[in-house]
């Protein structure tokens, strides 16, 4: 049994400087070296418990894969992973841990948790750059599933069936696939090297990905199922759809969603000359919003080269739904938090662009339904942020090309897919649906865990119906 550390510190992670990343798109975290995961996994106290396993949404066996790590059996941490989770590269660097495995982890009690999140994107890294053994391919059982979207939710519904059998193909409307992986999160925190390495290891297990394909235009989902051949389809499509605030001045030139600017940015490189999709150089940019993608896009304009970088959020610190690390690495690069401010107008110049927000400033009345206190706007408040850029990240919601075009498929007042719950079952028969499209927009292991329950579903469905 190896030696406890009972440091109520944990092991820091190794990162690049804020003002050599705030210049650059690479990986901000550059993860634990083996010495620094071995010492990090000795502070477990192998809890009988087990309240972090509680609080991971696929319940992965934290205390066993941990225990791996500071026994120097990297490979079968590894393994303890991959029965629970196909994206653990994935999920160790983007899960909001604090609030799941870490947030229950006894160690926070009197010091820092157990840093779960790293020691698990360690066990994955060491995985991936050590053993290259090809999966072994699945007998066929001659059915065929279509997944339509190829994002977290997608891919782990197609690796899942085609690890049992099925014939799958993933139809993705994009040109690359991943989903948000690819397109919303970028580089600096989630290489696309990983993802794409996960995606490979999808078609080496026979799963077909066919790119460029909108379902509801190219093709409908009755046509899949009744001219293609595909016993079920999973609806797993996400949720693309940008809210706007519907203020004055929205369509001036300059003003982008944030899926629209971290697409440019991420997924058509538009920072590199000569792309096909440029993005407007600015000085000055003002992100509506607090969540991880506010905080994505803002720190994306510092790294393409904005002077000045806002935060424009009608609440407190507190009540910032951004990860508290994302968060502080977005302050550490300069980006310049005003809270407790609302836009109510863009500004523009006789050419159509922005030339500036104005805003009004908050305070915090009674809470609200959420239970969160509700803003409330301070009279002749008004000031202007000086901005030539202004990011909307209020949320979205998903895109309604699907259920329009898929009769009696159910959807909710927000354009949810209505589902039977874990099953993913929609009001269709033989039509499944899970992650962002069902739940509106939410967090990469939730999606998973949702492909996964899909998966199981679909296969008792087809193999109910082949008796
Ligand atoms: P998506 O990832 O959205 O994938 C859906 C796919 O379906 C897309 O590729 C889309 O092109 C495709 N599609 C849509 N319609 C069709 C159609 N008609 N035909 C074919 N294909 C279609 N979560 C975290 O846990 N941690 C984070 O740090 C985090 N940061 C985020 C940062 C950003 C910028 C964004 C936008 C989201 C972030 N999230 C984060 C949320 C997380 O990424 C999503 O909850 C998750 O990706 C949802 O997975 P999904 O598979 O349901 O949908
Ligand atoms: Fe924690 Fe997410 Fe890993 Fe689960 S998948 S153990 S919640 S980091
Ligand atoms: Fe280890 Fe913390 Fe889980 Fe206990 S709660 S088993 S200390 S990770």
């Amino acid at each position: 049994m190896p030696q406890r550390n009972m440091d109520p510190q944990r092991c820091p992670m190794p990162s690049q400087p804020p003002e050599v990343r705030s210049k650059n798109f690479s990986e901000v975290a550059l993860g634990y070296t083996a010495e620094m995961a071995v010492a990090e996994a000795r502070r477990c106290l192998s809890c009988k418990n087990r309240p972090c396993v509680s609080g991971c949404p696929v319940g992965i066996d934290i205390p066993a894969f941990v225990a791996k790590i500071a026994a120097e059996d990297f490979e079968g941490a590894y393994q303890v992973l991959a029965a629970s989770s196909s994206l653990p590269a994935v999920c160790g660097r983007v899960c909001p841990q604090e609030n799941q495995c870490e947030g229950r982890c006894v160690r926070g009690i009197k010091g820092e948790s157990v840093g779960i999140g790293r020691l698990e994107r360690f066990a994955a890294d060491w995985h991936r750059q050590h053993v290259s053994a090809s999966p072994a391919l699945p007998a066929k059982n001659g059915h065929k599933v279509a997944v339509i979207g190829a994002g977290p939710s997608g891919l782990t519904a197609a690796g899942d069936l085609a690890k049992r059998g099925y014939q799958v193909t993933v139809f993705e409307a994009l040109h690359l696939a991943g989903g948000v992986l690819v397109y919303g999160i970028p580089e600096f925190r989630l290489p696309k090297a990983i993802v794409q390495q996960e995606i490979d290891g999808l078609k080496a297990l026979g799963v077909e990905i066919r790119t460029n394909m909108v379902i509801g235009k190219v093709l409908t989902i009755d046509e899949l199922l009744d001219e293609y051949g595909y016993a079920a389809v999973y609806i797993a499509s996400g949720a693309g759809l940008p809210r706007f605030m519907n203020i004055p001045g929205e369509s001036l030139k300059g003003v982008y969603s944030a899926n629209e600017y971290l697409t440019r940015v991420n997924l058509m490189k538009a920072y590199q000359p000569g792309s096909a999709t440029p993005i407007q150089k600015s000085r000055s940019v003002a992100v509506v919003g607090g969540g991880n993608v506010a905080m994505d896009a803002a720190r994306s304009a510092k790294r393409l080269g904005a002077e000045t970088v806002y935060i424009v959020y009608r609440r407190g610190m507190s009540e910032l739904p951004a990860r508290k690390e994302e968060v502080e690495h977005a302050q550490e690069e300069g980006v310049v938090f005003r809270l407790l401010a609302n836009p109510v107008r863009v500004l523009g110049n006789e050419n159509g662009c922005v030339t500036g927000l104005e805003c009004v400033e908050m305070e915090l009345g009674e809470p609200d339904q959420s239970g969160r206190r509700r803003p409330v706007e301070k009279a002749g408040s008004n000031f202007v942020l000086e901005v030539d850029t202004m990011i909307m990240s209020i949320g979205t919601s998903p895109n309604p090309l699907l259920r329009t075009t898929t009769p009696g498929l159910e959807a909710d007042r927000r354009g949810c897919i209505v589902t039977d719950g874990a099953a993913g079952r929609t009001s269709r028969e033989g039509v499944f649906a899970g992650g962002d499209a069902v739940t509106g927009a939410a967090t990469v292991i939730l999606a998973m865990g949702a492909g996964k329950e899909a998966a199981a579903a679909i296969d008792a469905y087809i193999q109910g119906k082949s008796k």
